[in-house]
């Protein structure tokens, strides 16, 4: 996601997650359910000394989400997905449509049910191995319970029929805004930015959960559609409606979807060794829009030589056509929106470098927790301001000068870095405030070891998630020396610690 906005005042439809022991779920378009306290932990579990049989462990119910301690129902437990293939038959921007989701999972223990994450939506029908299963909703929980458990290690196949609502969203009060659904004029993009893939399909939605998917989508004539990945097919139906089929290629967060629909123009170029870039441009804005979006191979180029190869078979820019200034790093093909590519050219390159960087650090590198925000945005926001500064925008020092003079009132509003809440997540301390973490891991090791620091994360942990910790560990490794006592205050203590070589900066008083 790119820059934060100032702060409106606008309402915030989600309610606080954990009561004391009481989980409440609030949600646009459904009713409030209370759910008592074993919902929320590992207590539906059989109680300990429960007999187990000739056949293996008494099954039990997965886990309604990973733990996260910022949004602890995110994800399952129980289960890993092997793939999604989404069925959605597509009619206008606003009109509710049929979908399906096919998830083929293993069960990693014995199940005798388990959730997947689901809001709003019409739901239809759940099968299992194509025998109806039972299906309750708890807020975002859709809880499966099939009609004979599962046994631990066996493949199995959920299918979700339900009707499609293309309007739904939801609004946080920090850089994400609005997010799910983002309708057009002649289709939909979608922003599903960080737990609002669940409004679009049944998923694990958790940002370290990634699965390959497959889209098929169905679109009127004239409209075409586009996803994640490689294009597969298209095939035209008698009634004139044409089914487009994608492949992700490579595993994918939930919340990094994309499924775009419109008339659109498809320009492709290419990157670096040949890399395929096809960018996705609603047909009134391929002129305009031209000149930045025609940068991305230099955009590529530069980053690589900062951190080595592009780690995705291919690229794009879906131009949003939308007035919301939503800009996210959706997987292999990043949305921006039409504004952001009209105006300034330094503004623009900021924006494409930023959603291009986060395929690196974000996409590639996933983060394991959401408390971990701090190493994709940072890295984004940083490379970012690099660009900036060696292509006509602001200098790097005197952008981190200025966050540094801030950086304890973010630490006091924000929380530090790496200790973000819920509420607190996209603001300004995960943006500027972690790149000017970056900034001084770079003033303290020297340019030289920072770049090998950033190629070496990037490089070991591709197609992975990783957390603070790893990358304290791999700094240090790479340094050579144990950068914990170092980097732990920069990300967690109440005060800004000194600048290394800048004895000069000061930060500001903070106001309460
Ligand atoms: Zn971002």
């Amino acid at each position: 996601m790119k820059a934060p906005v100032t702060d409106p005042s606008g309402h915030h439809r989600r309610a606080g997650r954990t009561l004391a022991g009481v989980v409440v779920l609030a949600l646009a378009g459904a009713a409030v359910i209370t759910v008592s306290a074993p919902f929320a932990g590992p207590g539906r579990r059989p109680a300990p000394g429960a007999p187990a049989t000739a056949t293996g462990p008494v099954p039990s119910p997965g886990a309604p989400g990973i733990g996260d301690p910022l949004m602890p129902l995110a994800g399952n437990g129980g289960y890993t997905v092997r793939r999604y293939t989404l069925d959605f038959d597509w009619r206008a921007p606003r009109t509710p449509f049929e979908a399906g989701a096919t998830v083929s999972a293993t069960a990693t223990q014995a199940l005798s049910r388990f959730d997947l994450d689901f809001a709003g939506n019409t739901l239809h029908r759940v099968t299992v191995d194509g025998a109806p299963a039972a299906a309750e909703r708890h807020g975002d929980e859709l809880v499966v319970t099939p009609a004979k458990p599962i046994p631990r290690g066996r493949a199995f196949t959920v299918r979700v029929a339900y009707t499609a609502d293309p309007t739904q969203a939801r609004h946080r009060d920090d850089a994400i805004q609005d997010y799910g659904w983002v309708p057009t004029s002649d289709g939909t993009v979608v922003c599903a930015q960080p737990d609002g893939a669940r409004m679009i399909f049944p998923a694990n939605d958790h940002p370290s959960l990634r699965a390959p998917i497959t889209f098929r989508v169905t679109t009127p004539p004239g409209v075409s559609a586009v996803a994640n990945g490689r294009l597969v097919g298209t095939e035209r139906h008698p009634d004139g409606r044409t089914r487009w089929t994608y492949d992700s290629e490579q595993p994918i967060a939930a919340q990094l979807v994309q499924l775009a629909i419109g008339k659109f123009t498809f320009v492709d170029s290419e990157g670096p060794h040949g890399l395929p870039v096809r960018d996705v441009v609603p047909d009134g804005l391929v002129a305009d829009t031209e000149e930045y979006r025609s940068l991305t191979p230099d955009h590529l180029a530069w980053l690589e030589q900062r951190l080595g190869p592009y780690p995705f078979r291919r690229y794009g820019v879906l131009v949003g056509d939308t007035d919301l200034p939503v800009a996210l790093e959706t997987q292999s093909l990043a949305v921006v929106p039409r504004d952001d590519l009209l105006g300034d050219r330094v503004d623009a390159e900021r924006d494409l470098v930023h959603e291009l960087t986060h395929h690196w650090t974000g996409d590639s590198v996933a983060i394991r927790r959401w408390s971990d925000l701090w190493l994709s945005e940072g890295h984004a926001r940083y490379y970012e301001r690099l660009y900036s500064d060696e292509h006509g925008g602001a200098a790097l020092e005197s952008v981190m000068r200025a966050a540094y003079e801030q950086h304890d009132q973010w630490r006091h509003d924000e929380g530090a870095p790496a200790e973000p809440t819920d509420a607190t997540l996209f603001k300004v301390m995960r943006y500027d405030g972690s790149a000017l973490v970056l900034f001084a891991l770079r003033e303290k090791v020297g340019e030289e070891t920072f770049g090998r620091i950033e190629r070496a994360w990037v490089t070991a942990y591709r197609g992975r998630a990783a957390g603070t910790r790893d990358f304290i560990a791999l700094a240090s490794r790479v340094a050579g020396e144990d950068l914990g006592p170092f980097l732990r205050p920069w990300l967690y203590g109440a005060h800004t610690p000194p600048m290394p070589g800048h004895p000069d900066w000061q930060v500001d008083p903070v106001e309460d």
